[in-house]
């Protein structure tokens, strides 16, 4: 099992498929899978991959091929899961801001619902009272994550019922009998520190007591992924050690044991992915030497979205002398995909890979520019397989009327 694709192989998928093109390494998400379960093995754990990080339904019935479950952000997700060949009962959806007509679609789908309104929670409570178990995501107030952008759990975001809100939500738990099974906190994405879960099991430890029914609680997803050499990522063994000591020091007052959810999303497919992208031209400026790539920002909005960094390099020159460059895209608008970055000598015609390009890549990709989104291929066993075919013009004329 080869956990890295190597440049020849991606170079064969590029001759293959063209470019640009969003590359994925099965057996890089089977291992991060394993790493999860491997750290946790000595706790009741059920994890959920977040879909909207990647959801070609390749990818989903991969997931499932590997035992993992599935975590929803739209019931269009759901739909996409229970396509892929999700159990219901192994699908999740965390909703937001959503309208009550999707919860009650999810409800038809027999999905497990995290509810995440008080509005929501009072009409679910008045149509469906103790007849079908719900989980609440709550909004433990706890500042986290890698930026503000991604930070969901603090007092001022809109995710989640604030948790000074509890009488409220038990108010409506007594008046229509809710049947709530499961207690959702999901604080951030790229959190390295431990302690952020932590603190959120403490939140949760306090408010258990009170809810006689639950059979799990929910720590989201979040877990930080190295994009670079040096960079921290949340140790997961730490993370599992944790959890357990919590446990141990918190036995349930209702004396019901307690499942641990996670619902990690880019720590399943970051990683496994690699965008690549050939160079149009180079331009010389008094300072700076630009590479005009053939994708920009439509493709891989996250450099200019969240400042993310994605490693890159020259595959076609892998060991040429390094130099500095500005690489940018095609797209008429600014969409810098790195400033002075060393990399191998780069000339025309050059295939550049992106790296940790599996999440929340081509996912938000878009066709901006009436540009084509990219082609998507999966690797597994060695084999590259067509996962997603490239736009054609007819995409881009598609729901317009003539
Ligand atoms: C986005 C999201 C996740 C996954 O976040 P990652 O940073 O990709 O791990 C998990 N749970 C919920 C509810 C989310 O919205």
């Amino acid at each position: 099992m080869s956990q890295q694709l190597s440049n020849e192989q991606l170079i064969a998928a590029a001759q293959e498929f063209g470019t640009p093109l969003y590359v994925y390494n099965a057996d890089n998400i089977t291992a991060q899978y394993q790493r999860l379960t491997t750290a946790f093995a000595q706790t009741d754990t059920k994890f959920f991959y977040a879909c909207k990080a990647l959801t070609n339904i390749n990818i989903l019935k991969h997931i499932k091929s590997i035992g993992c479950n599935v975590d929803c952000s739209s019931i269009n997700e759901v739909k996409l899961a229970l396509l892929a060949g999700f159990e219901p009962g192994n699908v999740l959806y965390t909703s937001n801001g959503i309208h009550f007509s999707e919860i009650e679609e999810a409800q038809s789908l027999g999905v497990n619902i995290n509810i995440d309104s008080l509005s929501n929670l009072e009409k679910f409570g008045q149509k469906f009272g103790h007849s079908y178990p719900v989980g609440i995501r709550l909004r433990p107030n706890i500042m986290a994550g890698g930026n503000i952008k991604i930070s969901t759990g603090h007092d001022k975001s809109k995710f989640g019922i604030p948790i000074d809100q509890l009488d409220k939500i038990m108010a409506l738990v007594a008046q229509d009998d809710l049947f709530i099974q499961n207690l959702h906190i999901h604080t951030g994405s790229d959190i390295k520190d431990v302690d952020v879960f932590v603190k959120g099991i403490e939140v949760l430890f306090d408010i258990i007591p009170q809810f006689k029914e639950l059979s799990s609680i929910d720590l989201g997803g979040g877990f930080k992924v190295p994009y670079k050499k040096g960079d921290a990522e949340t140790d997961m063994p730490l993370l599992a050690q944790k959890v357990n000591e919590a446990f141990a020091n918190h036995p349930n007052p209702n004396g019901k044991h307690l499942q641990v959810w996670f619902e990690p999303g880019k720590f399943l497919v970051s990683a496994s992915g690699y965008l690549v992208a050939e160079v149009n031209v180079m331009k010389e400026n008094t300072n700076t030497t630009f590479v005009g790539l053939n994708t920009g920002f439509n493709h891989l909005i996250r450099p200019m979205f969240y400042d993310a960094y994605h490693q890159i390099e020259n595959i076609s020159n892998p060991t040429g002398e390094e130099k500095h460059y500005a690489v940018t895209g095609n797209i008429c608008e600014t969409d810098t995909f790195a400033w002075d970055r060393k990399i191998a000598a780069i000339r025309e015609g050059d295939l550049l890979v992106f790296k940790n390009a599996g999440a929340y890549g081509f996912e938000m990709s878009s066709n901006f520019n009436s540009r084509y989104k990219p082609a998507e291929v999966l690797i597994k066993d060695g084999k590259a397989t067509l996962i997603r075919k490239r736009d054609t013009f007819e995409d881009i004329l598609g729901n317009q009327v003539l």
